[in-house]
C-alpha cells in the first residue's frame, strides 16, 4: 500500500524533528496535502496510526490540510486555483495550462510536541 510507505516516512521525519527538540512525545502533526499528490487522506490517516505505533508519535493526531491545485497561466499571466482537477484550463481565460504552482505537496507544516509535559510547536525545515 502506497500510503503506508508515505506514512512511515512522515513518522520518521516528525520523530527525528521531535527528538531534536527534546520532545517526550508528539501530540499532533500538521500535514499539507496537495489534491494532486495522489494520496488518499483517509488511507493515509489509517496508515499513520499503524506507522506511529512504538514511536514518539504513538497516539498523536494527524491533521491534514488539503491544498487545492493552483496553476500559472502562460496566456494571461493569472495564477488561479483550478476549480476541478479534471480540466487543466485557466479559469480566467480558458487557455490550457499545465504549469502547477501548488497541488502536489506532501509536506509536514509543523508538529506539536511535549517537552517535559510542556506543549510546544516545532517547525520542520
Ligand atoms: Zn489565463
Amino acid at each position: 500500500m502506497h500510503e503506508l510507505s508515505i506514512a512511515c516516512s512522515l513518522v520518521e521525519v516528525a520523530a527525528q524533528a521531535a527528538q531534536q527538540h527534546g520532545a517526550t512525545r508528539v501530540t499532533r502533526v500538521h500535514l499539507k496535502l496537495g489534491v494532486l499528490s495522489g494520496v488518499d487522506a483517509d488511507a493515509l490517516r489509517f496508515s499513520y496510526d499503524v506507522a506511529a505505533q512504538g514511536t514518539l508519535l504513538e497516539g498523536s493526531q494527524l491533521e491534514i490540510d488539503v491544498l487545492p491545485a493552483v496553476i500559472s497561466c502562460h496566456q494571461c499571466g493569472a495564477s488561479c486555483v483550478l476549480p476541478t482537477i479534471q480540466d487543466f484550463r485557466c479559469p480566467a481565460c480558458g487557455a490550457p495550462s499545465h504549469h502547477l504552482l501548488q497541488g502536489r505537496e506532501i509536506e509536514i507544516a509543523h508538529i506539536e510536541i511535549e517537552v517535559d509535559s510542556v506543549e510546544e510547536q516545532a517547525t520542520i525545515s
